[in-house]
């Protein structure tokens, strides 16, 4: 089968991805000031990854999520040419912000065209919530590319479309002006986006992969059945000779699941689920098991058998302020070598 060459946009302008924009909370973790620290010096870095909402399940403002942050799943991993989310829950609505000042202070005749791409690990509200709130999309001017999976057979335009109907939300998915292009991927498929194209590829298993260069992004897919109903689809994001993966909303096996240490093996950044403690996972009258998350010491346990070289705990249970956060990333320290908490605004740059 031949590659699945998506439309491109008429008029193409180009989306700026900038290397500035770090945004630190107030009184950082020791773990927080060592990682920031230590990347704070790559403006040149090739890849950045930065937490715009690290929250599961609801949104939870106020005094007591501060530091970490209340807003539902969505990260940003980017290059010079390529901009790609993952998930649009709360988070987005200050990445949609951010793109759209960037996008006006590059109004120049050689400006970039204005694309992105959203990837959607499942539909469950905390994962697209917020993708009628993200400014970017209603920009005649952008191209927004939407890949996910097709969960319990329904089309993945048809259930966002859904969620947008007049009875939900003032605005419908049409009404959003940007050229939208929305398209259900399987887990044989890979994206490919290249320096030369700023239009993503999906290719197949069966394609050949003859013009793929080094600088290129190439996303390859696990479907991960440890979630209700139809489980979630796990990314990962090569570029350069490095990896991460994005690994949320699965739940962990015994012994650490197999599939995900095998698909996470040497990646230097893991971002996986890590929304309970195992006091709250294994409590008899409130058992968490079968929900879909994992706990602290699951991930820890992937992160270690899949010798990922940074682990980032991710999709934290609303339940845990600050000072509870605080306890589980010392917990985690304990398991793991170089762990973080995520937090709002934490950025992870890779490259030379
Ligand atoms: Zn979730
Ligand atoms: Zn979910």
């Amino acid at each position: 089968m031949a590659n699945r060459n998506l439309p491109s946009e008429k008029t193409p302008k180009q989306g700026s991805a900038q290397d500035d924009t770090r945004v630190t909370t107030p009184n950082p973790t020791p773990a927080q000031l060592a990682l920031e620290g230590k990347e704070n010096h790559s403006s040149n870095s090739k890849l950045v990854i930065k937490f715009w909402g690290v929250r599961g399940s609801y949104p939870v403002p106020g005094p007591k999520t501060v530091k970490y942050g209340g807003n539902t799943s969505c990260v940003e991993v980017r290059n010079q040419h390529h901009r790609i989310i993952f998930d649009a829950g709360t988070g987005i609505i200050g990445l949609g912000d951010q793109i759209l000042t960037e996008h006006r202070q590059d109004q120049a005749p050689t400006a970039q065209p204005l694309v992105f791409s959203i990837l959607l690990s499942h539909t469950h509200h905390d994962h697209i919530q917020a993708l009628p709130f993200f400014q970017p999309a209603y920009l005649s001017q952008a191209s927004m590319y939407v890949f996910g999976p097709q969960l319990l057979g329904y089309d993945l335009r048809e259930s966002i479309s859904e969620t947008m109907n007049a009875r939900y939300c003032p605005v419908r998915l049409e009404e959003m002006n940007s050229h939208k292009v929305i398209v259900n991927i399987a887990d044989t498929d890979r994206l490919l986006f290249q320096n030369s194209n700023k239009v993503p590829r999906v290719i197949t298993a069966r394609d050949e992969m003859a013009d793929l260069h080094q600088e290129d992004l190439l996303v390859s897919i696990m479907h991960s059945y440890a979630h209700p109903k139809d489980g979630v689809f796990v990314f990962k994001v090569q570029n350069n000779g490095h990896a991460v993966v994005y690994a949320t909303d699965t739940e962990g096996y015994r012994g650490g699941d197999a599939r995900l240490i095998k698909f996470a093996q040497d990646a230097d950044v893991l971002i996986h689920d890590a929304q309970y403690t195992t006091e709250e996972y294994t409590d008899v009258l409130h058992s968490k098991q079968g929900f879909g998350h994992s706990t602290i010491d699951m991930a820890c346990e992937v992160a270690e058998k899949a010798n990922v070289k940074q682990l980032v705990l991710f999709h934290h249970d609303p339940r845990h302020d600050d000072e509870v956060m605080q306890k589980v990333e010392a917990h985690a320290r304990r398991l793991f070598k170089n762990v973080i908490a995520a937090y709002e605004g934490l950025e992870v740059h890779l490259g030379p």
